[in-house]
């Protein structure tokens, strides 16, 4: 399979094959090592996407997201299981009994990183393109062990979106509903270390510039922007500059 030179991870590689992928598109093939960043760098760098439907670009935004996603939920158990069993060794050398398992909001537990405040956020202009990208993800994370989804859009009833927001580590949403969640507490961006904006030039043609300008405040603390446009145009790039630093761009 052709996605096993692109460093990803097993569970990755296992649900492209699934889903019929052999070889990865231009874009894809472009987009992932850079995006996924160099191994045991700290930085990850922000990227400017210029690709069209059907290129291939939701899973070459969606595949290095969810391969971060993933090896920091494994970093963060393997902590918890070692600081648990550093604990239970050092009771057990005080001749206590052995110890309870931590309980799920304990610091220390693997699960803090599931809060119900999400770690990735992807943002599409419309209702169509978001729910077809959370559909592509849920596709992607079929393998990947208490990662989750949520779907954040407008006409999808309040308290079933609330719902499936809890424990969710990926987001893609629409702009409005997203920040009216936010705004009625229902949901906290400050955890977001990853965001990308999806057609970012249908976003401004459909009157989403201060939405975003709201979103690129409140995720201010994030690790890594990616834009997607079908276009370059100054009006893009004017937008790339306020919410992105040094902006790596690609152009397929
Ligand atoms: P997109 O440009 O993201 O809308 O993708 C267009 C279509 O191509 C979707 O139906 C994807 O499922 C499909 N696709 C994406 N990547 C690949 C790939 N590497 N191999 C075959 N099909 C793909």
């Amino acid at each position: 399979n052709g996605f096993i030179k692109l460093g990803l991870a097993p569970e990755l590689i296992a649900a492209v094959a699934d889903m019929g992928f052999t070889q990865p598109t231009t874009v894809q093939e472009k987009v992932v090592p850079i995006a996924m960043g160099e191994a045991g760098s700290a930085r990850f760098v922000d990227l400017m996407v210029s690709s069209q439907t059907g290129s291939g670009k939701t899973a070459a935004f969606l595949l290095p997201v969810l391969h971060t996603l993933i090896k920091r939920q494994a970093e963060a158990e393997a902590e918890a299981k070692a600081e648990f069993q550093r604990l239970a060794a050092e009771a057990a050398a005080r001749g206590e009994a052995p110890l309870k398992k931590p309980k799920r909001k304990d610091p220390t537990n693997a699960r803090h990183f599931k809060a119900a405040t999400p770690g990735a956020l992807i943002l599409c202009p419309t209702r169509e393109l978001a729910q077809q990208v959370a559909h592509d993800a849920i596709e992607l994370v079929r393998h990947c062990r208490g990662l989750r989804v949520a779907n954040v859009v407008g006409g999808m009833p309040y308290q079933l979106q609330i719902a499936k927001l809890q424990n969710a580590d990926l987001v893609v949403a629409t702009p409005g509903r997203l920040l009216d969640l936010q705004r009625s507490q229902q949901l906290k961006l400050d955890q977001v270390k990853f965001l990308v904006v999806d057609e970012a030039d249908r976003m401004l043609d459909l009157g989403f510039a201060d939405d975003l300008a709201e979103v690129n405040q409140l995720t201010i603390e994030r690790q890594q922007t990616m834009m997607f446009s079908a276009t370059f145009a100054p009006r893009i790039q004017q937008l790339a500059q306020r919410v992105m630093r040094e902006p790596q761009r690609i152009t397929i």
